[in-house]
C-alpha cells in the first residue's frame, strides 16, 4: 500500500511544481517563493457584517503539495488558535517544500465576544454549514470563502479544535473514514502521523460535497486529505496542549515531506469505534464526578444536576464502557445540553 501513496505524492508534487515559481495568492496574502505574506480572506456584508478574516502564508522554493491548516471555527478554543499564531511565528518559508495557508482564527465574533460554539453575529456553528453560500449569513458566507479559497487550493487540510469554553476536554483527533480506500489510507497516515494516541473512527460523514457540513468533510468530499485535531480545555491555553498540535504538525509536513526530517508517528492509538453523548434529561447547577481522559464502566455515575435548592434533580451514568473524551466543565446546565462524550473502544478500525 505504501507504493501507493508515493505515486499519489509525487503526481501532487509534479502539480504543484508548476506552481512553485510563481506568486501564490490566498485573500490578500501574496507569496512569492521563498516569501511568507500575511492578509486577510474579506467577506462583504450582505444582511449582517461583513467580516476580515487573517490568513499566512508560507510559499517554499522547492516544490510540493499545498496544506492548509485552519484553526478558530469555534473562537473560544484557544489553545488550537494560539498553536497557529506560534506556527505563523516559527515557520521558515525557505525550509518548507510547498507551500503552507495558515488561517488561525475564523470565527473572530465568537473570540472577541467569548461566545463557545456559534458564532454570535447568526447564531450558528462555524463547523456545520459547509461548504457555505455566498448570500446566507456570516457564517455560511464565510464557509463559502474558506471553501473557495483555502479549500479548492489546498491538496491536504487540517482542521484544528480544543475543547471550547464549557469543554474539559482530552486531547484527540478525528479519523474520516470515507470509503475510499486510497484516501483513507492516506487520511489514515495523516491522523497517525499527528500523533494523538486518542482517535475517533468517524465513518457516518455525508458523502455529498454539497452537503459536506464540517471543514474536514468539505475538504475530503473534494478528493484532499483532512484530518480534525483537539487538544485543549475548559478555555486555557495550557503549554503541554500547544506543544501537542505545533508536534502533530510538524510530524504531518515531514510524512508529507514537506519539511526535512521523519515523522514521528503514534504506534499504538486507543481507537475510537463510537462517540456516546450523555444529554442532561434536567436543567440546574452541574457537578462532574470524574476528570476528562477517566476510564468508565457502562452505568457507572459521571456526575450528577442539582435544582437551584440543592436537590439532586438527575443522575448522569455512562451508556457505555469507554473513555471520557470530554466532560462539561461549568456548573451551568440546560435540559438537553451536552454532559459528556464518552469513546467507545475499538480493536477493528
Ligand atoms: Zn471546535
Amino acid at each position: 500500500m505504501r507504493s501507493c501513496f508515493s505515486v499519489l505524492l509525487v503526481s501532487l508534487f509534479m502539480v504543484s511544481m508548476v506552481c512553485a515559481q510563481s506568486t501564490f495568492t490566498v485573500g490578500t496574502a501574496a507569496a512569492a517563493p521563498g516569501q511568507k505574506a500575511f492578509g486577510t480572506i474579506d467577506v462583504p456584508a450582505h444582511n449582517d457584517p461583513a467580516t476580515s478574516i487573517p490568513v499566512a502564508v508560507f510559499h517554499g522554493t522547492k516544490p510540493g503539495p499545498v496544506l492548509a491548516l485552519v484553526s478558530g471555527l469555534h473562537g473560544t478554543e484557544y489553545a488550537s488558535i494560539i498553536a497557529l499564531e506560534k506556527l505563523i511565528q516559527s515557520l521558515d518559508p525557505a525550509q518548507i517544500s510547498g507551500t503552507v495557508i495558515i488561517v488561525p482564527l475564523v470565527n473572530i465574533p465568537s473570540f472577541e465576544q467569548k461566545v463557545p460554539h456559534v458564532n454570535p453575529v447568526d447564531g450558528k456553528s462555524m463547523n456545520r454549514f459547509y461548504p457555505g453560500n455566498p448570500n446566507g449569513t456570516q457564517t455560511d458566507r464565510v464557509s463559502w470563502a474558506i471553501t473557495k479559497q483555502v479549500v479548492k487550493r489546498c491538496d491536504y487540510l487540517i482542521d484544528y479544535h480544543g475543547g471550547d469554553l464549557d469543554e474539559n476536554l482530552r486531547p484527540y483527533a478525528y479519523w474520516p473514514k470515507s470509503g475510499n480506500a486510497t484516501q483513507d489510507a492516506i487520511t489514515r497516515e495523516m491522523v497517525l502521523a499527528f500523533g494523538l494516541d486518542h482517535i475517533i473512527v468517524w465513518s457516518d460523514r455525508p458523502k455529498d460535497p454539497n452537503a459536506s457540513r464540517y471543514l474536514d468533510n468539505t475538504a475530503n468530499t473534494r478528493g484532499k486529505p483532512a484530518i480534525a485535531v483537539e487538544a485543549g480545555h475548559s478555555g486555557t491555553v495550557e503549554p503541554e496542549d500547544v506543544r501537542l498540535l505545533l508536534d502533530g504538525t510538524v510530524s504531518v509536513m515531514r510524512y508529507l515531506k514537506m519539511l526535512p526530517g521523519t515523522a514521528s508517528p503514534v504506534e499504538h492509538p486507543v481507537w475510537i469505534g463510537k462517540v456516546d453523548t450523555v444529554e442532561s434529561e434536567q436543567p440546574g447547577i452541574f457537578y462532574p464526578l470524574v476528570q476528562r481522559g477517566t476510564y468508565v464502566a457502562q452505568g457507572m455515575k459521571i456526575g450528577y444536576v442539582t435544582d437551584f435548592y440543592g436537590r439532586m434533580v438527575f443522575e448522569a451514568k455512562a451508556p457505555a464502557a469507554g473513555v471520557v473524551l470530554y466532560i462539561c466543565a461549568v456548573p451551568s446546565m440546560k435540559k438537553g445540553d451536552t454532559v459528556a462524550n464518552i469513546g467507545e473502544i475499538t480493536t477493528t478500525p
